[in-house]
């Protein structure tokens, strides 16, 4: 479970104590943890089946195939990704992925898409009750396009439409 293996991730980076090593788990560990984590949001959003296809590649982060079944990362930047920003910002980006696979409204432009995949990642967050912290740090550190932004919105419109998803994924899970 996507869950457990973030918590066990955050106890092992105590246990080392360590800082800009602090997540350095291996390739297996990254593969695991953001394969778990693309399952439980494909679940939730009822994607089915998703495939996942990984790659050591230079090119590319990570993508989602808008209503479709695909997502594709670069293992190498999700293991970097992992290592500076801890499990919580691997889960953010499965769930953020899967949110664009899940994302069948038509005719909308690329920031407006990019704000449905950020709610639904956030309410996932919420939902499975961990930490908004690591997604926001990744944010505003990784993609924050300022006034270049083009594909994305600004990172701190991201955020506000993170933390409302968020709000609604904690409503959802304590059942109000
Ligand atoms: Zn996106």
């Amino acid at each position: 479970m996507c869950a457990e293996r973030v918590a066990w991730a955050s106890r092992l980076a105590d246990h080392r104590g360590m800082n800009t090593s602090r997540y350095a788990v291996g390739w297996t560990e990254t593969s695991a943890l953001f394969r778990e984590c693309l399952a439980v949001a494909a679940d939730d959003l009822h994607v089915s089946p998703l495939r996942y296809y990984e790659h050591l590649g230079r090119e590319e982060n990570a993508g989602g195939e808008l209503c479709g079944t695909l997502v594709i990362a670069n293992l190498r930047w999700l293991r970097e990704t992992l290592r500076r920003f801890g499990p919580g910002a691997l889960a953010f980006i499965a769930f953020h992925e899967v949110g664009h696979v899940a994302d069948c409204s038509n005719g909308r432009d690329d920031w407006e898409r990019e704000m449905i995949a950020d709610w639904q990642a956030g309410r996932l967050l919420g939902l499975l009750g961990q930490d908004i912290a690591p997604a926001f740090t990744w944010l505003l550190t990784e993609a924050d396009c300022g006034s270049r932004c083009t594909t994305h919105p600004p990172a701190t419109t991201r955020m506000g439409v993170v933390k409302e998803g968020y709000y609604r994924g904690v409503v959802q899970r304590l059942g109000w």
